[in-house]
């Protein structure tokens, strides 16, 4: 069985995917985004150890609670947990739990598509609209999160991709998110929203 380092849980939200969810935070980031609001989950320390099992039942215990809704997990970057993540999304497929996965797509495509497969869902939280702004906002290159919107679009991964808009006055940011997701075709459901 896995253990994971758990930032936190939330037991009853409703932001971080369809009705009521369970929602995971892990700990662990590989990006430095300058808008982070959760900057204590960039490091492993401090974390508290959990196992697949342990989370499961905790889901289970409470089940028609997420009747319409389900698991979420989010971080910090979910996915830099590899093992743990795919045990627990496992588990919550064989229990017929509807899993999301909300990530910035900041791990090699390689690595994640199978975690990505396993999700019910993706929630792809697109910093930026160009590989200039995305480097200078977060501290690593846009790749990786490129790659993982080019694997949902190219496998039709229900996905919902979230455009973080600096400054809602920005138009030129605007613009360039709606060229990207153009490029990328329609197959994705696009939020666009504010910060700061
Ligand atoms: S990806 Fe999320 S947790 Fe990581 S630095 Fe950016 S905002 Fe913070």
């Amino acid at each position: 069985m896995q253990t994971g380092i758990v930032h936190s849980i939330e037991t009853f939200g409703t932001l971080d995917g369809p009705g009521t969810r369970y929602v995971l935070f892990l700990k662990g980031c590989p990006l430095r985004c300058i808008f982070c609001h959760n900057p204590d989950t960039w490091k492993m320390e401090g974390g508290m150890e959990k196992t697949t099992g342990e989370i499961v039942e905790d889901v289970l215990r409470t089940q028609s609670f997420y009747k319409k809704g389900g698991v979420t997990i989010s971080g910090g970057e979910p996915m830099l947990q590899h093992d743990f993540v795919k045990e627990l999304l496992s588990l919550f497929r064989e229990n017929n739990i509807h899993t999301a996965l909300d990530t910035a797509g900041s791990i090699e495509i390689e690595k994640s598509a199978e975690l990505i497969d396993l999700a019910d869902m993706l929630l792809l939280d697109m910093k930026a609209p160009t590989a200039d702004l995305f480097e200078t906002i977060t501290g690593s290159p846009m790749k990786n999160s490129l790659d993982t919107l080019d694997y949902c679009e190219k496998t039709n991964k229900h996905s919902v991709n979230f455009w973080r808009i600096i400054s809602a006055l920005n138009m030129w940011i605007f613009f360039r998110f709606i060229s990207l997701a153009n490029t990328n075709g329609r197959n994705s459901t696009y939020l666009i929203s504010s910060t700061m």
